[in-house]
């Protein structure tokens, strides 16, 4: 299996960045996760050689700007998400944080599945649907309000599991939900207990409990691979690579699995 990274914060020398997040996992099925901010995920998947049409389906992590506004520029596809991901959001300090268009646009442009419960691509690649909030320590506080101003969990965070031989890749948008949480429900969906790659934005800050509590939790579940990037924040990237030697990602990137 190969993750391509189509677009991600942190440029390299022949790939441009964005605050975003794009990836392209070729498996048993090609799916096109996350769409960044702008068409730059598609400028990238051509210099990568990678053919958007190829994508089996998209998967959409949630309902936020970085991870779709780039669905503007392509339509006609099977696209996979949480139902709530088109719902009207906002920081709370008042910026839009939500999708260009509504869950009626998004119906006319895509052929799509809306799923809270976990959607089975294939046998062995699952969209995790709504992820159930288990620990003590994750998504206690949110940013985000929605329309009607009612604090917003992000509730429609979802991630993507996909069981291999060695064990279980875990993909993840921004992790609202929490990575912890992910790999739990991963791991209770799949039925698989052994994972063996852990990937995405983490949506960590570093220098607090929080991000202290994720890396003991990370430890114990002992994978293989630990790559975070995107919205993991510089002092927790640093964490994360004095533990587990996780370097962030770039676009151009290909992650061998
Ligand atoms: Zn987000
Ligand atoms: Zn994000």
């Amino acid at each position: 299996m190969k993750i391509f990274v189509l677009t991600d914060n942190h440029a390299s020398r022949d790939y441009a960045a964005e605050w975003g997040l794009s990836l392209y996992i070729r498996s048993s099925k090609n799916i096109l996760f996350d769409f960044g901010n702008t068409n730059l995920f598609l400028q990238n998947a051509k210099k990568l050689g990678i053919d958007i049409d190829e994508a089996d389906c998209c998967v959409l992590s949630h309902g936020h700007w970085d991870h779709g506004n780039g669905l503007q520029y392509i339509s006609g596809k099977k696209l996979i998400c949480h139902p709530d991901a088109f719902i009207k959001r906002y920081r709370k300090t008042g910026e839009y944080n939500g999708l260009p268009f509504t869950l009626e646009e998004a119906k006319e442009k895509f052929e799509l599945i809306l799923s809270r419960e976990p959607y089975f691509i294939d046998d062995n690649i699952i969209f995790l649907g709504e992820i159930p909030r288990i620990t003590e320590f994750e998504s206690q506080k949110t940013n985000f309000v929605k329309e009607d101003n009612t604090t917003d969990f992000v509730m429609d965070d979802s991630a993507i599991a996909i069981k291999t031989e060695k064990g279980l890749v875990v993909v993840s948008g921004c992790a609202h939900s929490g990575i912890c949480n992910t790999v739990e429900h991963a791991r209770n969906v799949s039925g698989m207990e052994k994972v063996y790659a852990v990937l995405g934005g983490f949506h960590l800050k570093g220098g607090d409990e929080l991000t202290g509590k994720t890396i003991e939790y990370l430890k114990e579940v002992n994978a293989d691979i630990i790559a975070t990037s995107h919205c993991t924040q510089f002092p927790a990237l640093v964490q994360f690579f004095n533990t587990f030697g996780s370097k962030p990602f770039t676009p151009g990137m290909v992650i061998e699995l």
